[in-house]
């Protein structure tokens, strides 16, 4: 029969023995943000499609281009959440986290839904790790925020990842960038791709921030943000960068990184890899200072980011860093016959429960092919039992590596004599 259906194009599927890349990664980004005292936060896969056009902004590429809207059976608009930051704003005030003390820090795991044109580094569904701090509009949040980025990169021994800095003002500072911006562009409106043309005179500042080649190449020549910066969103960029030399991070201040969503103020930044290509920006984040009141919420300025998790196994995997693979199987027991069979089903069942992994056949397989399946799982013991092996009720253990073997009674001490040797291997190697 012809398959019933593919995966949806531009989606990817993760496989049992590709997902321990994955939970390497994610235990060390869990780790890291503890150490900096955040906590998990999960929030639905949908929202209401308002929440994404004012939280996200409705000038930006994603909300106009690239959700997934659909209307519900019960007449409600919904959305796939295209990113992770407006659905935690939104619980942060439908809970009132703020009531609890400040700064409300948390971090996400997220699956996250995009319409976008199919390239390397570019999926319909992908993931993101994101991290939301709420309530402070110190400097030192800044660069604790990428402090913490920085230390998972670290600890992930991923080289050659720039920190890119910038700061896009306030909404004052920005009033006037926006101006000098619309007089520059302007002038090139006839080069401008259509997109850039519309976005003219709503937002200029994502013109900066074009993909298409023309169009970047006129931004080449615009207006720097930093040279409109009020002097409170100056001086927070020059504290930002103290705090980050102090903390030996370094950086590269570039003017152009405006990001792509509406919500960002002052600080914004990226860490961009060369190693995979032009889709090469595996972080990116800022301050949000303006998006809690933007959805209805007391003033509370925050700031936050997120990383791609593909696109960071990717420039692991281009840059060849080793992830250490699960532990094989401590046990296998095959058994010969049912009643065998059933003993080995019970005694894995006592070494599991011991705190070790042990298996024995579940399809109904022959001796030999279950011996074969104990080599295909990298087994480190075996044992098999048949009616001699119950009647004396004991049996040898063959160590897989060493052919070594031990004999051990298939009593209520079986778990605990199997556990012994099992140390006494490990130690022995790691020795
Ligand atoms: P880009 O400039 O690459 O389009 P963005 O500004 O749209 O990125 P953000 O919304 O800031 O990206 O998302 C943060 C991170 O999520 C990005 O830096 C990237 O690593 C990852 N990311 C964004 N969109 C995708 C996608 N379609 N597929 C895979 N990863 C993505
Ligand atoms: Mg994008």
């Amino acid at each position: 029969m012809a398959l019933i259906t593919k995966k949806i194009k531009v989606t990817e599927d993760v496989l049992p023995k590709q997902s321990y890349r994955w939970q390497f990664v994610e235990n060390i980004m869990r780790e890291e943000a503890a150490k900096f005292g955040f906590r998990e936060m999960r929030t639905p896969v949908f929202e209401h499609t308002e929440l994404f056009q004012r939280g996200v902004g409705d000038t930006t590429d994603v909300v106009q281009k690239e959700m997934y809207t659909f209307d519900t059976k019960g007449g409600e608009s919904v959305t796939l959440r295209p990113e992770g930051t407006a659905g935690a704003a939104r619980a942060v005030l439908e809970h009132s986290l703020t009531n609890e003390g400040l700064p409300i820090k948390a971090y996400y795991f997220t699956s996250c839904y995009r319409y976008e044109k199919p390239q390397a580094g570019r999926l319909r569904e992908f993931h993101q790790f994101g991290i939301e701090e709420y309530g402070t509009s110190s400097p030192a949040a800044d660069a604790e925020v990428i402090a913490l980025a920085d230390s998972i990169f670290k600890r992930l021994q991923i080289q050659n990842l720039h920190l890119e800095i910038n700061s896009i003002g306030c909404p004052e500072c920005r009033a006037k960038y926006n101006d000098a911006l619309k007089e520059f562009f302007g002038a090139h409106e006839e080069e401008l791709c259509g997109n850039c043309k519309s976005r003219l005179e709503r937002n200029p500042m994502r013109l900066i921030d074009c993909k298409v080649p023309s169009c970047a190449e006129i931004a080449k020549g615009a207006p720097s943000i930093l040279d409109y910066l009020c002097e409170e969103c100056e001086s927070h960029f020059e504290q930002v960068k103290k705090y980050l030399e102090t903390a030996k991070i370094e950086y590269r201040v570039n003017p152009k990184i405006v990001r792509g969503l509406d919500y960002y103020t002052k600080t914004v930044f990226e860490f961009v890899s060369d190693a995979i290509g032009s889709q090469g920006t595996v972080c990116g984040g800022g301050r949000y200072d303006g998006l809690i009141e933007e959805l209805g919420g007391q003033h509370l300025p925050s700031l936050g980011y997120a990383m791609g998790l593909e696109r960071l196994l990717m420039v692991m995997e281009n840059q060849g860093i080793a992830i250490p693979e699960p532990e094989p199987c401590a046990l296998y027991i095959a058994g010969l016959g049912d009643n065998a069979q059933v003993k080995a089903f019970e005694l894995i069942n006592s070494v599991r429960l011991a705190g070790l992994s042990a298996e024995t056949d579940v399809v109904g397989r022959g001796l030999r092919a279950q011996m074969k399946y104990a080599d295909k799982i990298g087994a480190r013991f075996s044992m098999v039992i048949g009616d001699n092996e119950l009647e004396e009720n004991k049996a040898e253990v063959k160590n897989m590596t060493t052919g070594e073997k031990t004999a051990l009674a298939l009593d209520d001490s079986f778990a605990e004599s199997f556990s012994a040797l099992h140390i006494a291997d490990k130690f022995g190697k790691t020795e």
